[in-house]
């Protein structure tokens, strides 16, 4: 039997693209291999957004021609973000397949043809191998409109594409049904989620993202709702209203509704300039004045960002600001990107003028400012009993897990408890996680 290996680079919608390619080579008889050495197929589910990320798919599929190491190996599939642009494309010699993930209802044709693009089907209908036991990815919508500068996502993804609402509550319902715990809508901005845009017109009168968030946070069921990422332009007062709505519905645990208290919204640059450079549409003000209705609306909810460091032209002065930010709201988390340059892009038409080493300095410097911010967020949660999803044993052998915040909860026990919910009173704060005692 033929065997197959994903390898995923890059964010949370590649992981929910790699679990569709695994259940859709399963059906066409291919097995999974316990690792890549074994595999006949490989497929890497790659990610353009940072040049970091472009050179470990580069070094990976470099490493997979060592036939010595691969004595199985028959096709290297280059799927995800990569795939789609044309400089990759030259270096085609490097894969045997360059496949555009919508063309997976495809994959059998493709197999055959090697790199004949076939024609284009939905993979959104191909039913996703989940590769956990309770916790899942569902995508909600694909590509992006907004074009942010520095962004390849809009020329790779292509343009946005709602699913429609009856494939995203039937899939729900099924996960919901096998027991699954912690359900994560995904989309590059889930607050442009239009229906009625490339998708099936509604019975549910869905006409938005907050009427669907509602709707399937009133699904029967023990479970968790979280969503990924939410643009600033577009995060709507309706959103806010359903999360804090969501805090007292019936149907949650006695820790709150299904919604988690938790929200991811980039803010990439704390500068007025920046931002408008960056092609972001919004303002320091705006994202200040958000992020002050959330925790008015919705007490304790956790505000994680994405930001950028060094983006062309970010004087020393600019960055401040982005400091000056961080220094205001405690982000209970941040993702800080290093500026790099993607080509296609319009910041790629701006001079990188930043060194490495002051970009690698601002970080750092931001880096020490979230780690004073969450830990001081994190100590309010010292003798609070949280309610825990439990995830993976560590490496020093306790139980680690979420809170409905997204805060990693470490505790001991000396059963396995994975995949449920436990109740954990803390009695220690870090950094970026919580540590407790597990209680009845
Ligand atoms: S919103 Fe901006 S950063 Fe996010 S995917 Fe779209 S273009 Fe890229």
């Amino acid at each position: 039997m033929m065997k197959y290996y994903i390898q995923i680079f890059g964010c949370q919608m590649n992981y929910s693209d790699a679990e569709r390619f695994a259940a859709k080579l399963e059906e066409l008889g291919y097995k999974k291999a316990a690792d890549d050495k074994e595999a006949d197929l490989i497929v890497l589910i790659t990610c353009s957004v940072r040049k970091s990320a472009e050179d470990r798919v580069y070094g990976a599929i470099n490493n997979y021609h060592k036939k010595k190491l691969y004595p199985n190996l028959k096709t290297i599939i280059l799927s995800g973000c990569m795939a789609l642009r044309p400089e990759v494309l030259k270096k085609e010699n490097k894969a045997d397949i360059f496949m555009d993930i919508k063309n997976l209802n495809s994959l059998l044709k493709i197999l055959k043809q090697k790199n004949k693009p076939a024609k284009f089907g939905d993979y959104f209908s191909v039913k996703p191998r989940y590769e956990s036991k309770f916790t899942a990815y569902v995508p909600i919508m694909t590509g992006c409109n907004n074009f942010c500068s520095y962004c390849i996502v809009p020329f790779v993804r292509g343009r946005e594409e709602s699913r429609p609402v009856e494939d995203i509550i039937s899939e729900v319902k099924g996960l919901i049904r096998n027991g699954y715990k912690e359900i994560i809508l995904l989309g590059q901005n889930v607050n442009s989620y239009s229906p009625k845009l490339g998708a099936r017109s509604s019975k549910q009168k869905i006409t938005d993202f907050p009427d669907l968030l509602e709707y399937i946070s009133k699904l029967p069921g023990n479970f968790w709702l979280r969503f990924i990422t939410s643009h600033p332009k577009d995060l709507s007062d309706k959103l806010i209203r359903v999360m804090a709505k969501n805090k007292s519905a019936r149907g949650g645990s006695a820790f709150g509704g299904k919604i988690c208290e938790q929200i991811n919204l980039p803010a990439q640059s704390g500068d007025d300039q920046i931002l408008r450079k960056m092609n972001r549409h919004y303002t320091v003000a705006h994202y200040k004045n958000l992020v002050k209705k959330l925790r008015k609306n919705i007490p304790g909810i956790a505000i994680s960002t994405d930001v950028i460091v060094g983006f062309p032209t970010e004087t020393k002065k600019q960055f401040e600001n982005t400091i000056k930010l961080f220094k205001e709201i405690k982000f209970d988390m941040a993702y800080i990107n290093k500026y790099s340059s993607r080509e296609g892009t319009a910041a790629a038409r701006l001079v990188d003028n930043i060194s490495k080493a002051e970009k690698v300095k601002r970080a750092a410097a931001l880096n020490e400012i979230l780690k004073i911010g969450a830990l001081e967020s994190n100590r309010k949660f010292i003798g609070q009993t949280l309610e825990v999803l439990v995830e993976k044993r560590n490496r020093k052998g306790d139980w680690a897990g979420k809170a409905r915040t997204y805060k990693v909860v470490k505790f001991k026990s000396s059963k396995n408890l994975v995949g449920k919910f436990v109740r954990v009173k803390i009695t220690k704060a870090e950094n970026f996680g919580l540590v407790g005692e597990l209680t009845k």
